[in-house]
């Protein structure tokens, strides 16, 4: 029988399973597609770095014999795919499972003249069937649980059967402020080469498709051994002082001691458990800090794990989830950071339009925050995550996003709603000195926003969140507010969204 392997944009690595399971002279076929990229306003550096990668593995794919076959800005995935399948006489087309169920969907919905063959994804720790079998005989789908029990599968971090250094989390040392001079070390960029330029150029004329954000200057690595060297970077100069700042947000600082590794793990150039070897080795050889490295890696086999897990273990509808009922349409801001005045979305929304890149707490407390309390739709704030950011896919964006991001799924992910006042941002960022509101307001024309969205927030889902153990202990702080302060508090909040729309 004359196979075929059809490569995605996202699994772009040598030893994924349609490729290890062939044999090994089986034609490869890579596509770009113009309708794809159509799907949704896609940050202009999230389209280089996706079609450069491809590019660039079509290239290694070559230089060891394999015979590839690349389409660039075709018009759609089904129209080359059948030539191909004609031309070489394929009778089975093999793919690896797509990361996103839509993705799947529309391979199932192919007419080709060939059979199709999903082989299972191996490009995370934790394989589907084994995520399934760990979720479910429980009632709750626990990170911590998951975590615990991936630290211990794969002989993580451990001392026999128990952590190392006696706990399995140091994130009270994680939390630091960023008081005084903080200093991060300035991150790794790579050069575009001329295949990386051309691309640039290419997304640049794409005129008659709506993107997001510039393409230039684009700085993220597109190779394998430039995802590497961005990781053996990260291990030297970023790790050993990764988890004090973690949470922390400084003006100007927009990488911090981040790792900048995920838009290169969601496409395949970087594998999870090298990653996460690769930082555990440093561990025991450098001496590196436990709370650094174990913040580090809970991010990786935890969270990342845990978030694909449960996509992909919940049903379709969980991308319809709105539990709190939030239908504001999305603020122009978003789109453009020019056009609001709050220091601290005009910082991150400003870096993601440059970047595509923006660090957990910023998308977490600033951009999800902002959007859950003052009441936007969860499938429009999903959308636009999806759009700008340059490590998005439907995988990653409906749990962070839906899930622990605005609570809409109702909490199968997260313990408690994501909600937080000015104080927090205040605490953790610089943001708030440079603002035209105050911190401290929550009435008044100089009122933040996040104060007074807070609170009515807090007001409206009053009965619901009285349920949720871990914020009713808040409510109380409601319960003392006088009569006039909360009706001047919603009577803020309505007028903003008439102002917005
Ligand atoms: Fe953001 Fe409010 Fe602080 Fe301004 S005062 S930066 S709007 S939290």
């Amino acid at each position: 029988m004359n196979i075929g392997i059809w490569v995605l944009g996202d699994q772009l690595w040598h030893r994924q399973a349609a490729i290890t399971t062939a044999p090994e002279n089986t034609p490869i076929i890579i596509i770009e597609s113009l309708a794809h990229i159509q799907q949704r306003p896609y940050h202009q550096q999230k389209l280089v770095l996706v079609w450069s990668a491809m590019r660039h593995f079509a290239a290694e794919l070559r230089q060891q014999g394999k015979t590839v076959t690349y389409y660039e800005a075709a018009p759609n995935f089904a129209t080359p795919l059948s030539e191909w399948v004609n031309l070489h006489q394929i009778q089975e087309l093999r793919i690896m499972a797509p990361n996103d169920r839509p993705f799947l969907d529309k391979i199932n919905h192919l007419q080709l003249p060939c059979k199709i063959t999903i082989i299972p994804n191996n490009q995370f720790i934790w394989s589907e069937t084994e995520f399934k079998q760990w979720a479910s005989p429980r009632k709750r789908l626990l990170m911590e649980d998951f975590y615990r029990e991936g630290r211990r599968r794969f002989n993580i971090l451990m001392d026999g059967n128990k952590p190392i250094g006696g706990n399995w989390n140091f994130d009270k040392e994680n939390r630091q402020p960023p008081k005084g001079k903080i200093a991060p070390p300035a991150p790794l960029w790579s050069e575009p080469d001329p295949i990386t330029q051309a691309v640039i150029s290419q997304v640049k004329s794409l005129h008659h498709i709506p993107t997001y954000g510039a393409a230039s200057p684009f700085r993220w690595g597109v190779t394998r051994e430039q995802a590497l060297a961005v990781l053996d970077y990260f291990i030297t100069y970023q790790l050993p002082d990764f988890g004090p700042y973690q949470d922390a947000m400084v003006t100007g600082q927009e990488t911090m001691w981040h790792s900048l590794i995920a838009p290169y793990l969601n496409i395949g150039l970087l594998q999870p458990l090298e990653v996460i070897t690769a930082a555990e080795t440093a561990y025991h050889q450098r001496q590196l800090s436990l709370n650094s490295v174990e913040g580090f890696i809970r991010q990786v086999l935890g969270w990342r794990e845990y978030m694909r897990g449960v996509y992909l273990y919940v049903d379709d509808d969980y991308a319809n989830g709105n539990w709190f009922n939030h239908h504001h349409p999305l603020p122009d801001f978003f789109w453009d950071a020019s056009q609001t005045d709050m220091n601290c979305l005009h910082q991150v929304l400003s870096q993601v339009e440059r970047t595509g890149y923006a660090h957990h707490i910023q998308r977490l407390m600033v951009l999800s925050n902002f959007a859950l309390i003052a009441g936007l739709s969860p499938q429009a704030v999903e959308s636009w995550f999806h759009s700008a950011f340059i490590d998005a896919y439907d995988w990653v964006m409906q749990t962070n996003v839906m899930g622990m991001g605005l609570f809409a799924d109702g909490g199968i992910l997260a313990s408690k709603p994501y909600a937080a006042s000015a104080n927090y941002i205040h605490k953790m960022s610089d943001y708030c000195g440079n603002c035209a509101y105050n911190y401290k307001l929550k009435t008044g024309a100089k009122a933040c926003p996040f104060n007074f969205f807070y609170w009515d927030f807090l007001h409206r889902h009053r009965e619901r969140l009285q349920k949720q153990g871990r914020i009713s202990f808040i409510l109380k702080n409601l319960d003392r507010m006088s009569e006039e302060e909360l009706e001047e508090i919603r009577t803020l909040a309505r007028n903003w969204h008439r102002e917005q729309e």
